[in-house]
């Protein structure tokens, strides 16, 4: 039976793959994945065959992957982050139903709100929801919702997809959104390239934060009602100094 590892390999700096990560990368033959994330590891993994496919290419990308397994080779499908967290695992899956041939592992990775929120501070130190918004795949109308439902439910909120040239009011419709249950004051953080060359952060409000421009780099926070800024870092209490 051939091998075929989904690789989640962190937000981009090589220290924050897992070993787990690191040891599937080094026994696979071959390394597919889109550009970007290839380009971040082929320096470490230099005798690899590698497959860099541009970035809408998913379901071709996956087959690719499946049938190269197929083949005999041992190969690692990269994704950022998780791979499991708007990640390839789930395609391959299902696009390898019932195919005994391959047996696919999924390696997890640190997904890219873990890293930004240790950038920030603690902003997600209490019941959380992970929203994207990307509708490439997804109406809208769902994505507004679920934003409704994380502000009325006082999570905090990590967005992804908040921004891309084609997505440029995005990120202030989903404030909107959000305005509806939480308040203008409420504390955010923003971060981008996490853990790659040109890593930022900034504080603002939610009000503030419509006015923001976010691109594919980006990665935003938005607090709860007790999240407060704690010498310039964003935390949310869990409430430990409560009792
Ligand atoms: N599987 C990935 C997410 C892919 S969706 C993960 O688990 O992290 C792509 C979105 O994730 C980007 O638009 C951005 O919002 C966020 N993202 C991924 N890596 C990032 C990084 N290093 N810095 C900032 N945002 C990042």
């Amino acid at each position: 039976m051939s091998k075929l590892y989904v690789v989640g390999i962190g937000p981009g700096d090589w220290r924050e793959m897992t070993l787990r990560a690191d040891e599937a990368l080094r026994g696979c033959d071959c390394i597919v994945g889109y550009t970007l994330y290839v380009d971040l590891i082929r320096g470490r993994y230099p005798d690899k065959e590698y497959r860099a496919t541009a970035m809408r290419g998913e379901v071709e990308r996956c087959r690719v992957a499946l049938e190269l397994a197929r083949e005999g080779r041992t190969v690692a499908v990269v994704c950022g982050g998780d791979a499991g967290i708007y990640g390839m695992a789930g395609l391959i899956l299902e696009l390898r139903d019932g195919d005994e041939s391959v047996e696919v592992e999924v390696v997890p990775g640190l997904t890219a709100a873990i890293g930004g929120a240790a950038l920030l501070g603690a902003p997600l130190g209490h019941d959380f929801a992970v929203i994207s918004l990307s509708d490439l795949l997804t109406p809208w109308a769902d994505i507004e919702r679920r934003l409704e439902a994380a502000a009325a439910g006082d999570f905090c909120v990590a967005l992804y997809n908040p921004g891309s040239q084609k997505r440029r009011n995005h990120l202030r419709r989903a404030c909107d959104a959000l305005l509806r249950h939480k308040s203008g004051d409420t504390v955010c953080g923003v971060v981008r390239n996490v853990a790659r060359a040109g890593e930022e952060t900034w504080l603002m409000t939610l009000n503030e934060l419509r006015d923001y421009e976010a691109d594919m780099f980006t990665l935003v926070f938005v607090g709860n009602t007790r999240t407060r800024v704690v010498d310039g870092r964003m935390v949310t209490p869990r409430g430990y100094r409560d009792v």
